[in-house]
């Protein structure tokens, strides 16, 4: 019988992720078909990608290069548009089946939204989805009848690990952390980091803003609240190790005592693999894990009081509401500022401490709420960066 093809629609095809989904399909084109392609920046890309795996559309986020893409493809039957609102209504169009969201930051709601209304089921990579308004979108999502299928590594190992199990049978789960580069290291080190050190990450190759997060410990704030909203738990549910070697990706500990971790090399095109294949699996020629290669995986609790964000994510999922988004749209300034040499990495916890602690804070936001907290909470961040400008 022949197999009915999945049509994909990847939003971030020029990223970290996004070129490692299109590598996953590429060795699979048989079961996929790749009908939208979105960028933000990388029109060259986008235009090498769209040629090779002829989508019925693509869209380049920065409209300035919009003639550009245009005339790159006019001799192909692949529509192109342009801006961030088409990046949002693209999602919608019929022949999608799933929507594999990698673009990065807050950027990724609305696209997720409308691809939720629409009925796709989403792969999510895009954690600052589920950070800024995770009620929404599982509400959304339940009533749709679609599937969020976790891209994360630690979420697609619970999703995994849960596979046949009751959820009431969850006691609680354990998020893996590699502790990034800056591991150990005491907080007269961590004063002087510039980006250039915290780019540098011991196991996995990123896109900019992921990886400063996971120097800075945001990561796993960002995660600790992604898996709220994923898996239904409370906050005293879920519980962060540091594993340096990034071979457990997640735990779940069930109400017998018994734990399931899952494991495998860090790579992701594994989870990115589940995720679009899920409920199969595909055979692949990815390496296999070697236990001779890693005689010892080790763990180790964070430190908290050298990396103030997790701690700062925890009180954000405590306090629930608007705070979760709050602390995202701190820390996406924090990081771009940083990236930018205009605030130290030490200075990134000090500013998102700074806007939690002066927000309105709203219990049971509404869309429009959560626009607001973000666009709010961003002038504010901009402006402490302006008192506190640090060379
Ligand atoms: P990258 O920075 O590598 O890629 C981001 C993608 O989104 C690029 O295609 C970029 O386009 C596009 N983009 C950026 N800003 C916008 C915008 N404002 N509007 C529309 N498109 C935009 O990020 P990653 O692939 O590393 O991460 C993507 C998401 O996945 C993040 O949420 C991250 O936290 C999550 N994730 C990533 C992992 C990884 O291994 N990389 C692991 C787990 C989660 P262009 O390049 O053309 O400018
Ligand atoms: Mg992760």
């Amino acid at each position: 019988m022949e197999k009915v093809k999945k049509n994909v629609a990847i939003l971030g095809s020029t990223g970290s992720i996004g070129t490692q989904a299109l590598d996953v399909i590429r060795q699979n084109p048989d079961l996929f078909s790749v009908e939208v392609l979105t960028a933000h920046s990388n029109a060259d890309l986008l235009i090498r990608q769209a040629i090779e795996f002829n989508p019925n559309a693509v869209v380049i986020g920065d409209e300035d290069r919009y003639p550009y893409v245009r005339d790159a493809l006019a001799s192909f039957p692949i529509k192109v548009f342009a801006g961030q609102d088409s990046v949002s209504q693209v999602v919608e169009m019929e022949q999608i089946d799933l929507v594999l969201n990698a673009l990065v930051g807050y950027a990724g709601l609305k696209p997720t939204l409308n691809a939720i209304r629409a009925g796709k089921h989403i792969a999510l990579a895009n954690k600052e989805t589920l950070v800024v308004a995770g009620d929404l979108v599982m509400d959304l999502a339940a009533e749709n009848r679609v599937m969020i299928l976790p891209v994360d590594s630690e979420h697609s190992a619970i999703f995994q690990c849960l596979a046949g199990e009751y959820r009431k049978n969850v006691e609680k789960i354990i998020l893996t952390a590699s502790g990034g580069p800056f591991r150990g290291k005491n907080h007269e080190h961590l004063r002087k980091v510039r980006k250039e050190a915290a780019l540098v990450h011991p196991n996995w190759k990123m896109g900019d803003k992921i990886t400063i997060d996971s120097a800075s410990m945001m990561n796993k704030g960002l995660e600790i609240i992604e898996a709220k909203w994923l898996f239904d738990l409370l906050p005293d549910q879920i519980e962060v190790i540091v594993h340096p070697q990034s071979i457990i990706h997640s735990i779940v500990q069930f109400v017998d005592g018994s734990m399931k971790a899952q494991m495998g090399l860090p790579d992701m095109r594994l989870p990115i693999l589940y995720a679009l294949s899920y409920p199969d699996r595909l055979l692949t020629d990815l390496p296999r894990f070697n236990f001779s290669v890693y005689p010892e995986l080790t763990f180790e609790p964070p430190d908290k009081d050298l990396f103030r964000n997790l701690g700062l994510a925890f009180e954000a999922l405590n306090k629930g509401g608007n705070m979760p988004c709050i602390l995202n749209a701190a820390n996406e300034i924090a990081v771009q500022a940083f990236l930018e040499d205009r605030i130290s990495f030490l200075g990134m916890p000090r500013l998102i401490e700074s806007c939690m602690h002066s927000a309105g804070f709203i219990r049971k936001p509404s869309y429009d709420d959560y626009v607001q907290t973000n666009r709010e909470t961003r002038e504010k961040a901009l402006e402490y960066l302006l008192l506190h400008a640090e060379s």
